[in-house]
């Protein structure tokens, strides 16, 4: 069992959940965060009780600085930290290199501080991509990187799997398994939000007034959360080696949009009800950049099936439409979007 946790990149949507759920369940926590100056005051104030219980280490995912003392006197590591930007990269490599470097760098620090547990944040995009025969998918499946698949897509398969092999090659002792989540949506913590977030944003705040012809699995952060925590309790047997795909359901945008309008009222009139033409949206995402991220995925189904993680790891998703619906009410009450 472990006692003491590290958890990388507290600072994002989903390592902060992560703690949440670790502090809450009685673990101590030590998190990494790239500029400690800054982001420590915020993380006291999420979890003002939390003192010694919650250490904070500043740590880059390019640099060997601070991973040593991060890791001293850790049982487990949940990697959480990785680049997910909004926009599309000029180059691959700005995303590619820190994923892989970053999660090699991790698990280098943390098997020779005497972690034994090490849980790999991986995504959906490591599974779903470069088969365009397929729309089905599940936690046996791997994208295949073939040209013109995104560089945040190359990003997650290249760390995912340049993590296994490294485990394999250097410390087959370690207890490793991936979580694989889709699209996250839930409750926000604050206005700094995940890129995954910033779409409900738009679809609420009326910045996409129609909806485009793209469809989206659905997870909610705390179920993200909670398969991490999971895979570093559940036993070594169960876990070694495994991938958890974190997914409750595929969503056209239009059944989101209509998810919302059904379930908060109150932006019945925002949430786009007509659909956008593809040509439209092709020709916004020549200066949007989340339109350039949809335009990619026009009409494709990609659904990728979570039942594997809720029969290993042995819980039930939440709904997508109350995640969606939390997503919206979580936003409203931060004063993100306003009625
Ligand atoms: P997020 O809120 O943007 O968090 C990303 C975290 O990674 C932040 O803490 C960020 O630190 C850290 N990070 C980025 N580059 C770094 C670097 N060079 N060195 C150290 N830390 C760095 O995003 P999120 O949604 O929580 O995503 C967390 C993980 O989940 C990522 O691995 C992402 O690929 C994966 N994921 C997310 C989704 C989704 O829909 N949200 C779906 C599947 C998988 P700063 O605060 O310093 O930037």
């Amino acid at each position: 069992m472990a006692n003491t946790v590290l958890v990388t990149g507290g600072t994002g949507y989903i390592g902060g959940e992560v703690i949440d759920q670790l502090l809450l369940n009685g673990y101590s926590v030590h998190t990494t965060v790239r500029d400690r100056a800054k982001s420590e005051p915020r993380l006291r104030s999420r979890w003002p009780d939390a003192g010694d219980r919650l250490k904070v280490f500043q740590a880059d995912l390019m640099s060997d600085a601070g991973w040593a003392e991060a890791n001293a006197g850790c049982d487990a590591v949940a990697h959480v930290a990785s680049p997910f930007p909004l926009d599309v990269p000029r180059h691959k490599d700005e995303l590619v290199i820190p994923a892989r470097e970053g999660t090699l760098r991790a698990l280098r620090f943390a098997t020779a501080a005497g972690v034994t547990r090490f849980v790999q944040t991986s995504s959906a995009a490591a599974i779903a991509y470069g088969h365009p025969e397929k729309d089905h998918f599940d936690h046996t499946d791997w994208t295949n990187l073939v040209v013109g698949v995104p560089p945040y897509i190359e990003s997650k398969t290249v760390a995912e799997r340049a993590a296994r092999a490294w485990v394999e090659a250097n410390a087959p002792e370690l207890v490793f398994c991936s979580v694989n989540p889709v699209a996250v949506f839930g409750p926000v913590y604050d206005n700094d939000l995940s890129t995954s977030v910033e779409l409900v944003k738009k679809v609420v705040d009326g910045s996409i007034p129609l909806a485009p012809n793209m469809g989206i699995c659905v997870t909610d952060v705390r179920d993200v959360a909670r398969a991490h925590v999971l895979a570093i309790e559940a036993p070594a047997e169960d876990v070694r080696g495994e991938r958890f795909p974190t997914s409750q359901k595929f969503m056209w945008i239009r059944e989101m949009a209509d998810a919302v309008r059904e379930r908060v009222p109150e932006f019945a009139a925002k949430v786009p009800t007509r659909p956008m033409p593809d040509w439209m949206v092709k020709f916004l995402a020549l200066f949007m950049p989340e339109m350039r991220q949809i335009k990619g995925e026009l009409g494709n189904v990609r659904d990728v099936s979570g039942r594997h993680t809720e029969e290993v790891l042995g819980f039930t998703f939440i709904p997508a439409e109350q995640t969606l619906e939390d997503t919206v009410r979580s936003l409203v009450e931060h004063g993100i979007v306003k009625v």
